[in-house]
């Protein structure tokens, strides 16, 4: 597993669209993701907004891609941001689009 920094990186939350089940959003019973950073997809999943349409930038990402970024609402990210895994196929996808070494 490559040893990349995602807090010099970024490039997985500027590359998809973050959807998830809308119940992830804090205005459902145990929801954690900000709603107000969300915008309905369909009747059941939302997306974070920035992420439904290109250019892709999630709104939640601080900071500049590839240098130094953060995530604003990390501890409420969404089970979609989680499962991204450091050298999976999603993040070599992402890092390759936005010209970084794989
Ligand atoms: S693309 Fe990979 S290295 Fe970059 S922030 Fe996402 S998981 Fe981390
Ligand atoms: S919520 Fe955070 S981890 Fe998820 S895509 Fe946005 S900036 Fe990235």
């Amino acid at each position: 597993m490559p040893d990349w920094d995602c807090q010099a990186c970024g490039a997985c939350c500027a590359t998809f669209r973050v959807s998830f089940y809308w119940a992830e959003a804090d205005d459902a019973p145990g929801g954690t993701v900000p709603v107000a950073l969300t915008q309905p997809v369909s009747p059941t999943l939302r997306c974070m907004v920035g992420t439904a349409a290109k250019p892709v930038r999630c709104v939640a990402l601080e900071g500049e891609l590839g240098r130094h970024v953060a995530c604003s609402i990390h501890p409420r990210r969404s089970s979609t941001c989680r499962e991204v895994q450091v050298g999976d196929e999603q993040c070599r996808k992402a890092r390759a689009q936005h010209g970084l070494p794989v």
